[in-house]
């Protein structure tokens, strides 16, 4: 076992995105947090990355994920970027309380570390570069829940506390929240470019993601064609970002550009909530008074913020008739794409056109009642699994408690039993029980946890993150952190400062 005094383990430092230039970004030093400590570590995460076994023994670690000492090599920085904000230009923002440590070579490929809450940087604006502890608790067990759930998402390697307070709506504790992803590239880097009238620059950066985060288009020839390619790749894959987030009723809350990542993982975690009833006009966010990002608008959304994507990237077209083309295929790809994740949710090979009627019936029936979301699919998971054994349409009884409408219920019921009796009914439930969690982060579970962590215990992080992590098994003993949310869930309130 290594000591303490052992030198702190080196990691070899690189940054393709420092190689860009000063037009990017700006060095920055992080500022100190007083008495810091952990508050959570993401154990599998760091194997992952190949980080050394007492990394989290040496004390130089801890002090570096607080921001309070550089680690040998890593030289930090914050990028610009500009977006939209609520639908509506918001100029230049950049990362006002994010540092990128630089990159790593890991056995995950590479990785940029970012510490989330260092402190102040030049495109802080009138913000302290701050997170608080709360804020933090929720992206650390957002971003593991969601890598669980196998949704593309940036991950969370630790979370460090500090006393030092800020002030929000209250004065809370500070915490630092160590970000990972391949790239924290966003829309908004782009548009910043596009919006001022730096072609050399923006060409720059996509001729940068590109070569480093989709080489694939380095075969298609240099030029027009290939940026627009690159459009497609990322409409693509946030078409299927979207589609797993509407079938597992996670509601992000602040889709603005500058929350888009390139990449199409689930960046920014904010103001989010995982649907406790199903509610397709829910507003997780208190400051969206609007419902800009309602739950069922998030689709739309996304589309309208890859249009903004591709006005960004038209002066390296120079098409636009080509971008509209491209970005159109969105109108077809995410209805397929979210066609397949239900298809899964019902324990379906695929989604016929026929079946429209039955998946929208079942919606219609969660709607109507608020039917907890999570709750009802998994309830059904189990009930086609003890149904594909016995037959008898009580293995579905569980699923009918939840609705105060039986009638509407055993229509659908009768329906349904029609369309999977063309399945493997074996097959349909293992499908069902892995597409359908037993556990998400619920805004009381989250709550919950936060407010023992306040006071200094942090065994309720952890044991929702070990949960979460592994959000499809069943995990007996732990049957209340998969059961209805209390009454006091719906006055929760969750608001973009954090
Ligand atoms: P968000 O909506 O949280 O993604 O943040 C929008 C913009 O505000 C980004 O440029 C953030 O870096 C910046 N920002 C948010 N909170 C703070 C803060 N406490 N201090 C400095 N900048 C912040
Ligand atoms: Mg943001």
């Amino acid at each position: 076992m290594p000591s303490l005094a052992d030198p702190l383990p080196q990691l070899a430092w690189r940054n393709r995105f420092a190689a860009l230039g000063p037009s990017f970004h700006t060095s920055v030093s992080a500022t100190p947090l007083r008495d810091v400590h952990w508050v959570g570590r993401n154990d599998s995460l760091a194997k992952g990355l190949g980080l050394p076994d007492h990394w989290w023994q040496e004390p130089a670690v801890l002090q570096a994920l607080a921001g309070n000492l550089v680690l040998p090599g890593s030289q930090p920085l914050a990028s610009v970027y500009s977006g939209h904000q609520f639908g509506v230009w918001a100029g230049q923002l950049g990362d006002g309380r994010a540092l990128c440590l630089g990159e790593i070579d890991t056995p995950m490929g590479p990785q940029e570390l970012q510490l989330k809450g260092a402190g102040a940087t030049p495109y802080s604006r009138m913000g302290d570069g701050r997170a608080v502890l709360r804020s933090s608790i929720r992206e650390f067990l957002c971003s593991e829940a969601m890598h669980g759930l196998g949704i593309p998402t940036t991950r969370a390697l630790a979370i460090v506390g500090s006393p030092d307070k800020v002030l929000r709506e209250e004065l809370e504790t500070a915490a630092v929240v160590t970000r990972v992803a391949p790239s924290f590239l966003r829309f908004g880097h782009f548009e910043h470019f596009a919006a001022s009238g730096r072609h050399e620059e923006l060409k720059q950066l996509a001729d940068f993601a590109i070569t480093h985060h989709f080489p694939e288009l380095l075969a298609t020839p240099e030029g027009a064609k290939r940026y627009l390619a690159m459009l497609g790749i990322v409409m693509h894959s946030t078409a299927s970002l979207m589609a797993q987030w509407q079938s597992v009723g996670f509601c992000h809350g602040v889709m603005n550009t500058d929350n888009m990542s390139l990449l199409s993982l689930t960046i920014d975690y904010g103001p989010f909530q995982f649907l406790d009833g199903f509610d397709p006009a829910h507003i997780c966010n208190h400051s969206d008074q609007q419902g800009r990002y309602a739950f069922a608008r998030q689709p739309q959304v996304a589309f309208w913020n890859l249009y903004c994507l591709g006005q960004a990237l038209l002066p390296l077209i120079q098409d636009q008739d080509a971008v509209v083309q491209v970005l159109d295929g969105f109108k077809t790809l995410y209805p397929q794409q979210l066609d397949r994740r239900i298809a899964a949710k019902l324990g379906l090979d695929e989604v016929q056109a026929s079946d429209h009627g039955l998946i929208d019936a079942a919606f219609r029936l969660l709607a109507t009642e608020r039917t907890d979301h999570t709750i009802f699919w998994r309830r059904l998971s189990h009930a086609v699994a003890s149904y594909a054994h016995t037959l008898e349409v009580q293995a579905f009884a569980a699923v009918g408690d939840l609705f105060i409408e039986a009638s509407a219920w055993q229509a659908w019921l009768g329906l349904y039993l029609e369309r999977i009796a063309q399945q493997d009914l074996a097959q349909a439930a293992v499908r069902m029980l892995r597409s359908n969690p037993k556990f998400v982060l619920r805004n009381h579970l989250g709550e919950q946890a936060i407010a023992q962590a306040k006071i200094g215990d942090f065994s309720g992080v952890s044991t929702l993150f070990e949960l979460l992590s592994a959000p499809f098994d069943e995990h007996p003993g732990f049957e209340s952190f998969a059961a209805f949310p209390p009454d006091w869930a719906s006055t929760i309130s969750i608001s973009c400062s954090s």
